[in-house]
């Protein structure tokens, strides 16, 4: 029989990759905690409907990327491709609006039908902030100054913040229709997908990542020219409040978001570090979300980073190292070895037992394991009540009492 195999595009991680994962996830713990966003634990699943109005369907990720099925009541339900559709679904649903301006914090696994490669996997993980029910250009500031935070914390300092604006739905328009017009005069020179994405959404062009496409992207008229002047003040307002927070931005003019609720801010944490692969954080104002979803016009801003891509870009975090191996001789031994590792991590000690194989064996395995002391019971030493206590540093051995085991070990 051929073995099992993993599900294409998915991970199982063992030892330093999966600390890495929980390395990035608890520093956004710590991060969001001192900005005062509450955590907020979300569904797996979502009506696909949920996704399909606010996300839009003519998006990649709706088009082409959710992972939907009928469940067996004949309801059609996606694995949550993001967390910001679901939150706001909540927001809504569980009447949380009544805790406006709120500002929520999650993160867990995200699904998208992709291509797998360096950084971009089937079931990937996200971290989420959002604010919601806040139409101030302060939000946003906060919002981004939380991601600067967190790379900064995670000690990356190669990823620089992009930012744009996608001005209000007046602008919008009037660059629409400038980028339309732009596009279809050369519409012979973009790749297939970009003229599909003609009569659909041309602003999704500028996001394209087919080479043939660039040259017609650089030269599409930008946004600036068609900013109505709410619009203009509303950016310079967050432009003013990163300088005053000391966070560091590039201006993009032609980013956009690829997902078609967003409103003024748009931004990307973006890496040269990871190839193509290389946005780690990205995020913006999504003022029109809650209502495609049925709910009261309601401001909101967020972001979404991959924890993939961050932790691929950390330094290794510390080893897991136990302090005392135990080492006993014998099932007498064994029995109170079984006390001992018990009561050492009773009082906070990583304590390990190394019940397999010779002495050498299992010196070795304890060395291997980083540990600080071997811990050696045999009968001898325990008519006594005493073991051999082995410093695997310096390779130094010495009897001690069974009862001053903790304060023999520095703890
Ligand atoms: P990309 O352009 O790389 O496809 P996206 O615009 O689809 O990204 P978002 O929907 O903005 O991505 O998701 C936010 C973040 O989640 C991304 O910046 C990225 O770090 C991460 N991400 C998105 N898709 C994947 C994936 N398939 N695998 C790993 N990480 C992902
Ligand atoms: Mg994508």
């Amino acid at each position: 029989m051929t073995p099992v195999q993993p599900v294409r595009g998915t991970q199982s991680l063992l030892g330093e990759e999966a600390d890495r994962l929980a390395a990035v996830v608890a520093a956004f713990d710590r991060v969001r905690r001192l900005y005062g966003f509450k955590r907020v634990e979300m569904p797996t699943i979502e009506h696909t409907a949920v996704f399909a109005r606010t996300i839009g369907e003519t998006t990649d990720v709706v088009s082409k990327e959710m992972y939907s099925f009928e469940d067996r009541g004949g309801e059609s339900i996606t694995l949550r491709p993001e967390f910001t559709a679901g939150i706001c679904r909540a927001y809504v649903s569980e009447g949380w609006q009544q805790f406006a301006p709120l500002k929520v914090a999650t993160h867990g696994s995200a699904f998208r039908y992709e291509r797998p490669q360096k950084g971009r996997f089937r079931e990937f993980h996200q971290l989420d902030a959002e604010i919601i029910g806040a139409g101030e250009p302060q939000a946003d500031v906060e919002l981004l100054a939380l991601a600067d935070q967190l790379l900064k914390e995670l000690g990356i300092d190669g990823a620089i913040l992009q930012l744009n604006t996608l001005g209000d739905p007046e602008t919008r328009a009037a660059w629409r229709d400038a980028l339309y017009e732009h596009f279809r005069g050369h519409r012979d020179a973009l790749s297939e997908d970009s003229q599909a994405r003609l009569e659909r959404n041309p602003l999704r062009i500028l996001d394209s990542k087919a080479h043939q496409d660039w040259p017609v992207v650089d030269s599409a008229p930008v946004i600036d020219e068609f900013l109505t002047s709410e619009a203009a003040h509303f950016f310079g307002r967050v432009t003013e409040g990163l300088d005053a927070a000391a966070i560091q931005w590039e201006r993009a003019p032609r980013l956009v978001r690829g997902l078609d609720y967003y409103r003024h801010t748009a931004f990307e944490f973006v890496t040269d570090r990871l190839g193509a692969q290389g946005t780690v954080i990205a995020g913006g104002r999504y003022d029109g979300l809650i209502e495609a979803l049925g709910g009261p016009h309601t401001p909101a801003v967020g972001w979404a980073a991959g924890v993939e891509r961050l932790s691929m870009m950390i330094g290794a975090p510390a080893a897991e190292k136990p302090s005392v191996i135990v080492i006993p001789l014998g099932p007498r031994a064994e029995l109170q070895g079984q006390a001992i590792v018990a009561g050492l991590r009773r009082e906070g000690v990583a304590a390990d037992m190394a019940y397999r194989g010779n002495m050498k064996k299992r010196l070795s395995r304890a060395n291997d394991a980083g540990a600080a002391y071997a811990l050696i019971i045999g009968d001898d030493e325990l008519e006594r009540a005493e073991a051999q206590l082995k410093d695997l540093g310096t390779g130094e051995q010495r009897a001690v009492s069974l009862d001053l085991l903790a304060e023999a070990i520095g703890q």
